[in-house]
């Protein structure tokens, strides 16, 4: 997908704060963050929305949501806590068509989400 954000910051096309990546998926700071910390974690392959995903995703999704993990015990809020967030679709608020784990933490969150 050569028009899609993620997939270009995946590949080093465009720049970002990369604090993680590996064969599969790749993690950065979101540019327009809501807490201390809140970092984007994305798979390298281009899926556009949670709708999208196939059953051969199943190893990969698992994979994403473990890097997520290490990254919050790695940063200290695995212990007081942190939020994945994974909007799909306008109405839940997705901007960017490239699925992507949003790893928010550093500060107490509130529920129901707005
Ligand atoms: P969503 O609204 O769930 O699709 O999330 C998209 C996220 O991408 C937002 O939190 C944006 O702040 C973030 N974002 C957009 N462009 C960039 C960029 N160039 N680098 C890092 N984060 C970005
Ligand atoms: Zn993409």
């Amino acid at each position: 997908m050569p028009d899609c954000l993620f997939c270009q910051i995946a590949s080093g096309q465009i720049p970002a704060k990369v604090v993680h990546q590996d064969d599969d998926t790749v993690a950065f700071e979101d540019i327009n963050p809501q807490a201390p910390t809140h970092l984007l974690v994305i798979p390298r392959k281009h899926i556009p929305t949670l709708n999208d995903l196939a059953p051969e995703d199943d190893l990969l999704m698992g994979k994403l949501t473990r890097t997520a993990a290490r990254l919050a015990k790695e940063r200290g809020i695995a212990g007081p806590g942190w939020r994945a967030v994974m909007n799909a679709n306008r109405e839940a608020g997705q901007t960017v068509f490239h699925i992507h784990l949003h790893l928010l933490g550093g500060r107490t969150m509130r529920w129901p989400p707005g």
